[in-house]
């Protein structure tokens, strides 16, 4: 039997960015997704490359790297991945303050510019005013996630590294060494594995007693097939729910509660906001909520009514666009930074997850991930 150097556990965007850079660096890779059409967070993703959004000279550092590396990733792959700029429209609710919300965001590397209701329209000429309180504009980046995660897993193969379609049920260990994972159809050994398995790591963990500090949230969209209008933004509120939720369900009071069954941690939020595809296919959304259960029942015409209720108000043409709802577990960390490295309790096992702003961010650190594995003193990240 085959003993592989690394055995990566999930094929999204983070395990197919992984496994193509540790080939890179000629190690012999096993990637094992469970999925061959996966239904995961890279799937529903917007799209969205906040390049701007370092906040230290560590995470700008990262952030500048992977917007780098995204302009040539595509002839790098030698395959599509989408890559353009656009504009990131954040809206301001006239219930918020806009002086809070634009203080927020003093922290990022690139501050947004102010725009009133009038303004905003001109940038993006569906935007009804009348319902914002103005918007901040940053320059974004926009990719197609599921074309980028094709482009590495087929330079993936490429390169020599194998895929199979199975599911890892457990990760076969000696004393505190892992050696291997057990799948449903079989067994694989490698030196070394890393688990990038989305919001189903921490499950995966908690079998051999891990509780990582990160978490998921259940998050819900519509997508639409492509329409006859076009939209010239990316349009999302700017005092997001969504952090504010992970937040609320990961303080110490409700951290216990992730181990038992039907909890919900925090109530659930909606960030109404949309992205169009270069196809013109629209992903409205969002609603997100902190379940403990990982295949938690989700009313999907209740929430599909929320999403259309929410974007109808600041976006009142699209609103009603046939299209499907859709469900998927997005992993996240409370410090809102990656868990990437060594596990210290179990040799030979590794993590690479729970990224806020993933996309800008995996390409630069899925390289330095395995440059770092050659043995070499490249930082990942210190945490
Ligand atoms: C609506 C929405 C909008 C978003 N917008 C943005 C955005 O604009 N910009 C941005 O940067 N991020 C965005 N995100 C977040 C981003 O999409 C995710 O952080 C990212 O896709 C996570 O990638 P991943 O590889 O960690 O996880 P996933 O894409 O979930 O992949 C994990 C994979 O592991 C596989 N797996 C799980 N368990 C097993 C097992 N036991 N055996 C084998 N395989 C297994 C799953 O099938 C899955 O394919 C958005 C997410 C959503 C839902």
């Amino acid at each position: 039997m085959t003993t592989y150097d690394w055995i990566v556990i999930g094929g999204g965007i983070t395990g197919a960015a992984l496994a193509y850079e540790l080939t890179q660096q000629n190690f012999n890779v096993l990637l094992l997704e469970k999925d061959p059409n996966p239904d995961n967070a890279t799937r529903y993703s917007y799209g969205g490359l906040g390049f701007w959004g370092g906040t230290n000279e560590q995470t700008q550092q990262l952030c500048t790297e992977g917007w780098q590396r995204h302009q040539q990733l595509s002839a790098e792959l030698d395959g599509e991945t989408e890559f353009r700029e656009i504009d990131l429209l954040m809206t301001i609710a006239p219930t918020d303050s806009v002086e809070a919300v634009q203080a927020s965001y003093h922290k990022f590397a690139i501050a947004p510019t102010f725009l009133d209701p009038q303004a905003a329209q001109d940038c993006e000429p569906l935007l009804n005013r009348d319902a914002i309180a103005g918007a901040l504009h940053l320059p974004h980046g926009h990719v197609h996630p599921q074309k980028t995660t094709q482009a590495y897993l087929q330079a993936f193969q490429r390169q020599g590294g194998t895929i199979q379609y199975e599911t890892v049920v457990d990760l076969v260990h000696r004393d505190r060494r892992v050696t291997g994972v057990k799948t449903t159809n079989g067994s694989y050994t490698a030196d070394r594995v890393v688990l990038c398995a989305g919001g189903r790591s921490r499950t995966i963990l908690q079998k051999m007693g891990i509780t990582a500090p990160f978490y998921f949230t259940h998050a819900e969209l519509i997508e639409t097939p492509p329409v006859d209008f076009s939209l010239r933004a990316m349009v999302v509120p700017a005092n997001l729910q969504r952090l504010a939720l992970q937040t609320q369900a990961t303080q110490a009071g409700v951290q216990p509660l992730w181990q038992q069954p039907h909890q919900e941690l925090a109530p659930a939020i909606l960030d109404a906001g949309v992205i169009q595809f270069q196809d013109g296919h629209l992903c409205i959304g969002q609603i997100s909520r902190a379940l403990s259960d990982t295949k938690a029942n989700i009313d999907s015409s209740q929430s599909e009514a929320q999403m259309r209720a929410g974007i109808a108000s600041i976006l009142p043409k699209i609103a009603d666009t046939p299209g499907q709802w859709h469900h998927c577990l997005v992993a996240f960390s409370p410090e809102k930074l990656p868990q990437i490295g060594l596990i210290p309790e179990i040799e030979g096992l590794h993590l690479f997850a729970g990224f806020t702003n993933t996309l800008v961010l995996v390409p630069s650190l899925a390289r330095r991930f395995a440059l770092w594995a050659t043995g070499a003193r490249e930082f990942i990240l210190d945490i």
